[in-house]
Formats: C-alpha cells, sequence, structure tokens
C-alpha cells in the first residue's frame, strides 16, 4: 500500500509537468550565494519600492527603444532557432509592450481593459556593438554536449553577455530540466555577468521550435517584466495563505493587480477567486503577463506595472534609455571603429592607465555597478595614472572620451 502511495505521488508530481518560471528561485539563489548581488538588490529594491521616488518620464509619451542580444546556444541543428523564430518573438514584444496585441480586447475581460498600460517599450535587434562594430544582433554557439545551459549560459562555455548597461541580453537554448519555460534576473543584477533573461527554445516566439500552449511568445514577455522589477502578483511567497497573502514579500507592490496566494494556470474562467487573498466580483487578474496561465489566456499589463517597470528603466536600467546599440552605423568609415586602447592592468589594485596610439582620451568617468558615476578624471594626455585606492572591490565600468565625444565603456575590476 506505501508503495503504491509513493507511485502516485510520483505520477501526480510528473503530470504536473510544466514549470512557467524560476526567476524566484534563482533570485533566492543569488541572494543566498552572490553577496555582490545581495548588496545591489537589496540597495535597489528599497530606492525602486519608494513610493516617494518617481523616475518615470511617461507623460512625456516617448517610445523607448530597448537594444535586444539574441544569444543561441544550441546542441542540434533543431535548437539553432531560425532568424523567423527570433523575430516572431520581437514582433510579439512589440505588440505585447505597446498594448497592441490582437488578442488583448478577447481575453481581458472588459472589466479589467481600463486598467491596461501601453509600456511605451519597442525593442529592436542590436544593430551595433559597443565597439560600434556591425552586428545582427543575433549570435550562435554550438555548445558541448555536456554543456548546461540552466547554469552556464553565460560563461566562456556559452555566450558571455553584451554590456548589460547598454543591452538586453537573452539566451535561448534547451534547458536541461526541460518543464523549465524561463527566468531573468531583477534590475540588481545589471553589471553582473548573469544579467537578462534565458528562455527554452520551444518557448521562444510562436513559430519553428515553439511548442504549445506556450507558442505565443508570452514567455519572453513575462520574463522582461522581472527584468524591468515586475513581480508575480503573488510577490516572491508561494502559497501564502490568511493575514500573510498579499502582504510584504508576498505581494508585488502594485496596486491594481489583486493580490493572490500563489500562481493560476491553464486557462481559468472569469471570474475566479480560487487563488485570491480576499473574493471579489471580478476575481484574479489571471490573464496578466505576470501571472503563470497559458500564452493564449495572458494578455496584458497594468498601468500599475508600468509606473513599477519605467522607474526601474529610467532608474537602474537607464543605460538603456541612452544606449546607440540599436542606432544603425552611418558608415564604415567612422573613426569609432578605429578605436583602440588598452587599460593595465585589470584586475586593478591602486590605479591604472590608459594609452590609445590613435587618439587623446581627455576625459574618464568611472561608474559603479548602480550607474553611479562616483569619480571624474580630465587629462591633456594619454598614460596618466587614475587613482582608485579609495574605490571598494568589486567590478566598475570605466566610459572614455574624448571632447566630449564617448568612446566607449570598459569593464573594470578593482581587487
Ligand atoms: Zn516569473
Ligand atoms: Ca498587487
Amino acid at each position: 500500500m506505501k508503495k503504491i502511495l509513493l507511485l502516485f505521488i510520483i505520477i501526480s508530481s510528473f503530470s504536473n509537468a510544466q514549470q512557467r518560471c524560476n526567476a524566484t528561485e534563482k533570485l533566492n539563489e543569488k541572494l543566498a550565494n552572490d553577496p555582490v548581488f545581495r548588496e545591489k538588490h537589496n540597495r535597489i529594491s528599497q530606492l525602486l519600492n519608494r513610493s516617494d521616488v518617481s523616475f518615470s518620464t511617461n507623460s512625456t509619451n516617448v517610445v523607448v527603444t530597448i537594444p535586444v542580444v539574441i544569444h543561441v546556444l544550441y546542441k542540434t541543428a533543431q535548437q539553432n532557432i531560425s532568424d523567423a523564430q527570433i523575430n516572431s518573438q520581437i514582433a510579439i514584444l512589440n505588440a505585447d509592450y505597446r498594448k497592441l496585441n490582437a488578442d488583448f480586447s478577447t481575453v481581458i475581460p472588459s472589466v479589467f481593459q481600463s486598467f491596461g498600460a501601453d509600456l511605451e517599450l519597442n525593442f529592436v535587434l542590436a544593430k551595433r556593438t559597443i565597439n560600434n562594430q556591425f552586428t545582427t544582433g543575433i549570435e550562435r554557439k554550438l555548445v558541448a554536449s555536456s554543456f548546461i545551459f540552466d547554469n552556464n549560459y553565460y560563461t566562456a562555455d556559452g555566450l558571455p553577455a553584451w554590456d548589460t548597461y547598454n543591452y538586453l541580453n537573452i539566451w535561448v537554448g534547451r534547458f536541461s530540466d526541460t518543464t523549465l519555460l524561463g527566468f531573468a534576473y531583477p534590475p540588481g543584477a545589471l553589471g553582473l555577468p548573469y544579467d537578462g533573461l534565458c528562455i527554452g527554445d520551444q518557448f521562444f516566439g510562436n513559430t519553428g521550435t515553439a511548442t504549445a500552449p506556450y507558442n505565443k511568445g508570452r514567455t519572453a514577455t513575462h520574463e522582461i517584466g522581472h527584468y524591468f522589477n515586475l513581480a508575480h502578483p503573488w510577490g516572491n511567497g508561494n502559497g501564502a495563505t490568511g493575514t500573510s497573502c498579499g502582504v510584504g514579500s508576498n505581494s508585488d507592490g502594485v496596486a491594481d493587480t489583486p493580490s493572490t496566494s500563489a500562481p493560476y494556470d491553464g486557462c481559468p474562467i472569469f471570474p475566479d477567486n480560487s487563488k485570491a487573498c480576499a473574493a471579489t466580483t471580478n476575481g484574479s487578474m489571471f490573464m496578466n503577463y505576470m501571472d503563470y496561465t497559458n500564452d493564449a489566456c495572458m494578455a496584458f499589463f497594468t498601468a500599475g506595472q508600468k509606473i513599477r517597470a519605467l522607474n526601474a528603466l529610467n532608474g537602474t536600467r537607464s543605460g538603456l534609455t541612452t544606449s546607440l546599440g540599436g542606432t544603425a552605423l552611418l558608415g564604415t568609415k567612422d573613426y569609432d571603429n578605429n578605436f583602440v586602447f588598452s587599460l593595465n592592468p585589470n584586475p586593478a589594485n591602486e590605479s591604472f592607465v590608459i594609452s590609445s596610439p590613435h587618439i587623446t582620451i581627455d576625459k574618464v568617468d568611472i561608474i559603479n555597478s548602480l550607474g553611479q558615476i562616483i569619480k571624474t578624471k580630465q587629462f591633456a594626455q594619454n598614460g596618466v595614472a587614475i587613482e582608485i585606492d579609495d574605490l571598494t572591490s568589486g567590478i566598475y565600468f570605466v566610459k572614455l572620451y574624448n571632447n566630449n565625444k564617448m568612446l566607449k565603456t570598459e569593464r573594470l575590476i578593482k581587487n
């Protein structure tokens, strides 16, 4: 009898197959194991969650273009997804983040439609690298059969991130846990090598290897929500009931998304209060992109989520708003193409020196992992030592200028 019961439990857990999103698990893992991330995440969360601070500039109706780089990591020809599959995902993002998705009016109940928001974000495949070289915004790599996409996507065995201040990095591959759809890191990961999102190729775009019921590109829509600081409607808890439901870390910090205790999946019938913290006439907003329902059964972000996401964009992730990554190069003879320089030593302890054979670096900004300029130096000639013994250990970015023109951003590690 015990054996039969055990078998039943095993079968039950397998039948509850797909895991929509591992963002909470990944967040908790990095909070536990990466002190740099923990410190930044806690500081940034405090700042972005303050109700008296707003970085939003959405009143001007400016659509911000986000440069995207797609890193395809494949083991088989099938997993080396087509440009058409990638382009289908970009088109879906541009519908979903502009509230132009055709299913908005059919999937969103009429009582919820007025909550819907145009997040005013436009996604483009990168048109130039950080070094001002032409790019399609798509990188592909055949990885070893032993490669674990889930954990090693951003390492040298996979494909390292492009400058996370200037690009949204998306890795597409086959998770070894094939039930996992995707995950992303919140803004606290900015500047860290794993910042961005990971999506299983079977859940990317709406053609090629995309597989029902996750074949309408909503996994990337959802994960980019996390990247811009949106949480699940139940927060980072799971199954929080009673007085803790919808409170503190069991809340998404957004007033117009009703609090729930746990994810909805499949395609519930409206209205549904089965996971609501408190039953209401309209029930839970299970058709929100940040829930776990099927791709065909989610279709909007709310105005409250827009404020939170734009705070993240215009605060921590503001490098994206000024990035040239999505702007095409004008001509191949742009002198930036010939810009050669060195920054030594790196990692550095006391100081470093920048040299360039072609041009005088007459100004340097040192930027911390929160995107703040913490030091600016101006020079009349190359080769002057820049003191950094007052900086704490960690990762910094050094912006190099000539005549007020920014030439290059280089990563610096201070020991
Ligand atoms: Zn999620
Ligand atoms: Ca809420």
